[in-house]
């Protein structure tokens, strides 16, 4: 079969374990090849070869090119985008897709800038028009618009994707793997040694259930309240904007306006208000939960369920419930 269009997909993994958003990524690359005669090709960075290929294929890939070195076993851009800009002159690619995660977005934007070619981050929506270009739709001025992007000029056309918007289930299908040393500069082993590990949490774009918490929380000891919350349910913990600015949780953790957007499936927001730059960050999720004292905060007009109470009374009783049905 003559292909058309090579589209390269970018593996996240946490140390090893690959990341959801990555299938996700992978299924739309696919849906895109399907259309355009196109491969797909995933490019895992890791320390050794021993990530899923298979579900890499199920999810969409035709070839799975694994680039191993001992200083990929973590994520630190300058060693991954070297490995990539390597790999991207050995093979010419239309385009490279990304999630659009903390990392993601970070490596396309290097990798934009290095390659000197287009970038479209946190896309919702890709298809392709009728001259065979992929098209890409994202939010603009915190999601009050979305724009419709098509790329031209050099190429790859980098695209990061927003987590939890493109699942698709595994197929049977069939691919191809293989292995090569990735080259990595002098300057890797540096910075490996700079980089300090911090703790894996899971990133609350990529979460498919966030606990958040506003300055209703009274605060930052009451946060334990939200964390026990977040690991019974598998989730991550958020936070608003002023709950950032003193200090009580870290801007990872901010969700809005000038914090993330995220996508998941359950959004509870605890002592939060419901201003439109944190709607900003989170009227996409799925199903939303409001815990607020006021039954006249704005937060309830975009909730499905809302509870009027005090957080501090509401979350560990939801916590306890939680633990039993789960446990049952
Ligand atoms: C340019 C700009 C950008 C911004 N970007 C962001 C952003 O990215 N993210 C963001 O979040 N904000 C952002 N803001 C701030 C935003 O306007 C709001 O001020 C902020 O979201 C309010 O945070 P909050 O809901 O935690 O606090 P508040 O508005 O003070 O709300 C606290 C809520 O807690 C409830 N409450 C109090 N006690 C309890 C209790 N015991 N139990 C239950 N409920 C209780 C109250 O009824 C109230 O509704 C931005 C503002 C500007 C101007």
């Amino acid at each position: 079969m003559s292909v058309d269009c090579v589209l390269g997909v970018v593996i996240e993994h946490d140390q090893g374990e690959t990341k959801p958003v990555s299938l996700e990524v992978l299924s739309a690359a696919r849906k895109l090849a399907d259309q355009v005669s196109g491969k797909v090709i995933a490019l895992c960075l890791c320390q050794s070869a021993n990530l899923e290929a298979d579900l890499f294929i199920q999810h969409g890939a035709d070839q799975v090119q694994f680039l191993t070195h001992p200083d990929l076993q973590h994520y630190i851009h300058e060693n991954y985008a070297f490995a990539l800009l390597g790999q991207l002159k050995k093979y010419s690619f239309d385009y490279l897709l990304l999630p659009a995660t903390n990392n993601g977005k970070e490596l396309s934007a290097v990798l934009s800038a290095h390659l000197g070619v287009g970038v479209a981050t946190d896309c919702i929506s890709l298809s392709v028009n009728g001259e065979g270009d992929v098209v890409a739709v994202r939010p603009v001025s915190s999601g009050k618009a979305h724009s419709t992007v098509r790329f031209s000029g050099k190429k790859p056309h980098i695209l990061s994707l927003r987590p939890n918007i493109f699942r698709s289930p595994p197929l049977s299908r069939q691919g191809e793997t293989i292995e090569e040393e990735a080259q990595l500069s002098e300057l890797s082993k540096k910075v490996q040694d700079l980089v300090k590990q911090v703790g894996s949490q899971l990133d609350i774009t990529e979460a498919r259930i966030v606990v958040s918490g506003g300055l209703g929380m009274q605060g930052p000891e009451n946060f334990k309240l939200l964390e026990e919350l977040a690991e019974v349910l598998g989730g991550a913990v958020g936070a608003s904007r002023p709950v950032v600015d003193n200090g009580w949780r870290d801007f990872s953790n901010q969700v809005g306006q000038t914090g993330r957007t995220v996508s998941p499936d359950l959004y509870i927001a605890c002592g939060i208000s419901g201003a439109v730059q944190h709607l900003a960050g989170m009227s996409s999720s799925r199903c939303i939960v409001a815990i607020n004292s006021d039954p006249n905060a704005s937060i309830f007009s975009v909730a499905d369920y809302g509870i009027v109470g005090d957080v501090i009374q509401v979350v560990p009783s939801l916590t306890r419930e939680f633990k039993k049905i789960l446990a049952s």
